[in-house]
């Protein structure tokens, strides 16, 4: 089953995709076996890392 509800991922972390575009990934709050994932930009990928939102994971 795939999870919808992205807002509130639990443990994000910033990854680089293979064409060099960030993604979080996280553990869905709800169902906390499934991981869910969601395209960042640059800019919100390295706020959210600069600011101890998400872990830095490449
Ligand atoms: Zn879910």
């Amino acid at each position: 089953m795939k999870c919808k509800e992205q807002v509130d991922m639990k443990e994000p972390k910033v990854v680089q995709t293979a064409r060099g575009g960030y993604m979080a990934k996280g553990k869905c709050p709800t169902h906390t076996e499934t991981t869910v994932c969601a395209i960042m930009s640059k800019d919100n990928a390295e706020k959210a890392m600069d600011a101890g939102e998400a872990e830095k994971a490449f």
